[in-house]
């Protein structure tokens, strides 16, 4: 596996995040991760700062690249000379939408394969949208993001 993409929205980055990062940038040569700019969600942190976020919870990954994109993942990847999407499993609720995703893939471009990890049992139940929620109503979301994150989550909640 010589260079892989790990695409998502990761508004914001989480601990989950960081451990499918971690886990898959040590199976392959080079990892991409990917922000989506999604024009049909209205993310909490514009791609910029979900960028800049990333970057800086990655630093000590030296085979970590960070980037964004809009349009059809399969058409990045192809640009960017990768043949391995990595996405994250938590539950069987993720199954279904990531089968029907990873299939609808290979169809568009049967050069590039999906790989899926599954989650490690501490963040099973994490999940960016829960870190909103959460920082919302002023919970303690330290046990959530990486440090670097949590005071940008409140401050997007103070205004
Ligand atoms: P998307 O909007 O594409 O689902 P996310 O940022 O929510 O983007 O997630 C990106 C990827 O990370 C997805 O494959 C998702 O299943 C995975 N993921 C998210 N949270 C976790 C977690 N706690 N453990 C493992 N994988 C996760």
């Amino acid at each position: 596996m010589k260079r892989a993409i790990y695409p998502g929205s990761f508004d914001p980055v989480t601990f989950g995040h960081l451990d499918i990062i971690r886990r898959s940038a040590g199976l392959c040569d080079h990892l991409i991760v990917a922000v989506l700019n999604n024009n049909n969600k209205t993310p909490l942190f514009s791609v910029d700062e979900r960028v800049e976020m990333l970057k800086e919870a990655t630093k000590d990954l030296a085979n970590v690249e960070v980037a964004s994109f809009s349009g059809l993942l399969v058409d990045f990847a192809k640009k960017n000379d990768v043949g391995v999407i990595i996405r994250g499993l938590r539950a069987v609720t993720d199954y279904e939408y990531e089968l029907a995703m990873s299939q609808t893939n290979r169809v568009a471009n049967p050069n590039i394969d999906t790989i899926f990890l599954n989650t490690s049992l501490e963040y099973a139940y994490l999940s960016s949208s829960i870190v909103r929620e959460m920082a919302m109503y002023g919970g303690d979301i330290t046990k959530f993001v990486p440090n670097c994150v949590v005071d940008k989550v409140y401050k997007k909640f103070k205004k």
